[in-house]
């Protein structure tokens, strides 16, 4: 089989309900869509998010259609790592990171997706599935809710089925953080799982003065307490708090976690499919942080929930609250895993 054809797409609007964390608006939904096709007529699929920025769509597809798709036609489609590595060579010069990561992220997505599709199986059963349901929480928690907003989202998630919410911190000073937390605990009551995220929001300072009363309420995890570059205090914030530090979000390629992960500066790592680059390099992250007993919490979820199944080290896949037309159900605190060929996924 051989790749024939690389169609890219983009589009970008306004998000009906604008979302806020501590640094930023998200305010669009923007989508570039790379479809391959094969001289078999089997076709792969990918869709890359964007929450800001109406012009990114566009930049990405210009990379993919001008530099990256070029590059692979001809080849064929199984070769999913060996075209990871030519495309790396090819954008070494302008710099693998930013955009560059995105498009590999959309290839290889596409590449696994026709893959699967090829033989007819969901991906999670080509990476070797360690379960058959991924455990979820709902990030539910953004700023832009008042108290009110807060409670009513909080008590929806637990009558979804989660067993766990995520709030935004960091968006004001440490007292509206313990109003907001305090109050989506009172809705979800003890046993059910409360993460932060601060979303790069602190300094090393600051980062640790919250922390000790983030752990003090009993949080499951502390999200991005420092810009996600900043190894080096993230290494010193471990060792200082015993909350676990969950990262990775921000963070381009898997060489990026690798010191991080090294110097012990993430208790839970969190890679996202497209900074990450794709199905490929989350899953060897995975692999790397579960051979030194660190935690897998995706951010988002969609096609990740294949890389999720296979894991040893999964803790969560990332979720909003399920539309209320949704196709599924959770089973005890848990998405099933889909079935269809490809990288199909519940949450997209
Ligand atoms: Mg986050």
């Amino acid at each position: 089989m051989k790749i024939t054809k690389v169609e890219v797409t983009a589009a970008s609007e306004a998000k009906g309900h604008a979302v806020r964390d501590a640094i930023q608006l998200l305010d669009r939904n923007g989508h570039t869509t790379v479809t391959i096709e094969t001289d078999d007529g089997v076709t792969g699929r990918s869709r890359i998010y964007f929450g800001r920025e109406a012009s990114s769509p566009d930049v990405l597809a210009m990379i993919i259609e001008r530099q990256l798709a070029p590059e692979i036609i001809g080849e064929d489609p199984a070769f999913i790592r060996g075209i990871r590595s030519r495309l790396r060579s090819l954008t070494d010069y302008q710099g693998t990171q930013g955009l560059s990561t995105f498009g590999m992220a959309a290839i290889d997505q596409a590449l696994w997706d026709l893959q699967g599709k090829a033989l007819g199986v969901p991906v999670w059963r080509l990476l070797g599935a360690q379960r058959s349901a991924i455990p979820t929480y709902a990030m539910v928690g953004w700023l832009e809710l008042d108290i009110a907003g807060l409670e009513r989202v909080s008590a929806k998630a637990m009558e979804q089925g989660f067993r766990g919410v995520k709030v935004k911190v960091g968006g004001g000073p440490l007292s509206e953080d313990l109003e907001r937390v305090g109050a989506v605990r009172k809705i979800i009551g003890d046993d059910a799982a409360l993460m932060v995220d601060a979303n790069q929001a602190f300094d090393y300072t600051e980062a640790l003065r919250r922390g000790r009363v983030y752990e003090d309420l009993g949080c499951r995890w502390f999200e991005e307490p420092l810009p996600a570059a900043d190894t080096a205090s993230h290494i010193k914030l471990a060792e200082k708090l015993d909350i676990p530090i969950a990262t990775g979000e921000n963070r381009y390629g898997q060489a990026s976690f690798r010191e991080l992960i090294e110097g012990g500066g993430v208790g839970i790592v969190q890679p996202d499919l497209r900074r990450a680059g794709g199905i490929t390099d989350c899953y060897e992250i995975g692999l790397m942080a579960a051979g030194f007993n660190i935690p897998y919490a995706s951010h988002g979820g969609g096609a990740h929930i294949h890389v999720l199944a296979a894991l040893p080290n999964t803790i969560y896949v990332e979720s909003g609250l399920l539309p209320d037309n949704s196709p599924i159900s959770l089973i005890d605190g848990c998405y099933p895993l889909p079935d269809q060929p490809g990288l199909a996924s519940w949450n997209d």
